[in-house]
């Protein structure tokens, strides 16, 4: 079998599907792999490097999906609304396609890749089990926001990060509040320490406290109790707005003493919490940075512009998405590995296994035989349940 890795095509993408590194692994499983001239140039892997490897470097797009029995992206057409629908002439029935597919974005664009007569995997979809770890994209990516916002921050804030004793003085260290504690919380708490911040993190879930504070952070306890704050999976569960105002109110005081707020509070399938008002943002003092992970959600600052960075009294608001495409070289290692991963679970001897009772291969396929066949996303979409398993 072969697998394909066509060039992003959204624009400003730097990231490519799979890294020259993880090719030996592929050869192992039977698979072959063509890769579309130029595709991972952006991320730093040069086309000569994957022929290194032994994959196919072919001249075009075209030809890449006319070769592939799977095809594997960053951001699939789905996730990539600006030039991915130019990928469904290309796509053949039954081909497997894997990557970014925003399952619960629009029933009509999941519904032409289902005409497409691909069978897709959604990597958003991958449950956060133990056994799916070495599997998670989303936390990758996440790894990689979190970083880097603090880094972005960093470069805007008119102050140093870490205390600095100097002939001249001393200087007081940053002090960084970082609202959410999932992965991409963590990864910005652990960043910030590192360059030698003071870092008070706050989350609704109060289990993440331990993990704040192993890090070196302190949490910061807020006098409410979400209602049941986490599901079965982890996430946190949406609230009531009473809820919001009242942590709106009590957050007030340690937005206005830092000089730096990462945002990354979402709760899924909901618009992301307001947890920082323009009120607020008036009380800090000029020259602060508010970095909102949570931009394309809707946002934690309720100022925050999508993709835009903006200046409000002195105070530096920046709602940049896609920060993973920033860290392009290391972002693609992770989630090659990721696809790897996810490769070894679904091709045996050369050939693809698709057993339907397997929870990661279930909780993944969004689409085949023509189908949008993922229970939960049909739910979303007002789809009636499927009676008879697609085919294939
Ligand atoms: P996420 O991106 O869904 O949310 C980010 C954080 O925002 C969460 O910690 C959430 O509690 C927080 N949040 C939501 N509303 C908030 C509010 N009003 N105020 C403050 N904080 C708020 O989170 P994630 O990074 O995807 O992680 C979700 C869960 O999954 C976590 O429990 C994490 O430990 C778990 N996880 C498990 C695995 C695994 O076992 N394989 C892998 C990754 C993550």
């Amino acid at each position: 079998m072969i697998v394909g890795v066509p060039k992003e095509s959204f624009p400003g993408e730097r990231r490519v599907a799979l890294i020259p590194g993880v090719l030996p692994n592929l050869k192992k499983l039977g698979l072959d792999a063509v890769i579309e001239s130029g595709a991972g140039l952006e991320a730093g892997y040069p086309d000569a490097q994957y022929a290194e490897k032994g994959a196919k470097v072919l001249p075009d797009r075209k030809s890449v999906f006319a070769t592939a029995d799977i095809i594997t992206q960053v951001l699939c057409y789905g996730s990539n609304d600006k030039t991915g629908k130019a990928d469904l002439p290309l796509m053949k029935r039954d081909q497997v396609l894997i990557g970014f597919l925003r399952p619960f974005g629009s029933r009509e664009v999941l519904q032409e890749i289902a005409n497409a007569g691909v069978m897709a995997f959604s990597v958003e979809l991958m449950p956060r089990t133990t056994r799916a770890q070495n599997m998670d994209a989303l936390s990758s990516m996440a790894t990689a926001c979190g970083y880097k916002a603090v880094l972005i921050a960093a470069d805007v804030l008119p102050r140093f990060y870490p205390m600095l004793t100097t002939a001249a003085g001393t200087i007081t260290p940053a002090r960084v509040l970082i609202l959410g504690v999932g992965v991409a919380g963590l990864q910005a708490i652990a960043t910030a320490r590192r360059l030698g911040a003071i870092v008070t993190a706050y989350d609704v879930r109060p289990v993440v406290k331990e993990q704040v504070q192993s890090l070196g952070a302190r949490f910061l306890e807020l006098p409410i109790e979400a209602k049941d704050a986490q599901d079965a999976r982890g996430y946190a569960t949406a609230q009531d707005e009473s809820f919001y105002a009242k942590q709106r109110e009590l957050l007030g005081r340690a937005v206005a003493e830092n000089d730096v707020v990462i945002c990354t509070a979402v709760v899924p399938g909901k618009k992301a919490p307001t947890l920082v008002t323009a009120e607020m943002v008036r009380g800090m003092q000029p020259g602060s940075v508010i970095v909102d992970l949570a931009a394309e959600r809707g946002g934690n600052c309720e100022l925050t512009k999508v993709d835009e960075t903006i200046v409000v009294n002195g105070v530096t608001i920046i709602g940049k998405i896609n920060l993973a495409s920033t860290v392009p070289y290391h972002s693609s290692s992770l989630y090659a590995r990721n696809l790897t991963a996810f490769l070894e679970h679904l091709v045996k001897g050369g050939k693809l296994q698709i057993d339907a009772s397997d929870e990661i291969t279930r909780e993944t396929m969004l689409t085949r035989g023509g189908q949008i066949v993922h229970p939960r996303v049909r739910e979303v979409f007002a789809l009636p349940p499927l009676t008879a398993p697609a085919n294939v």
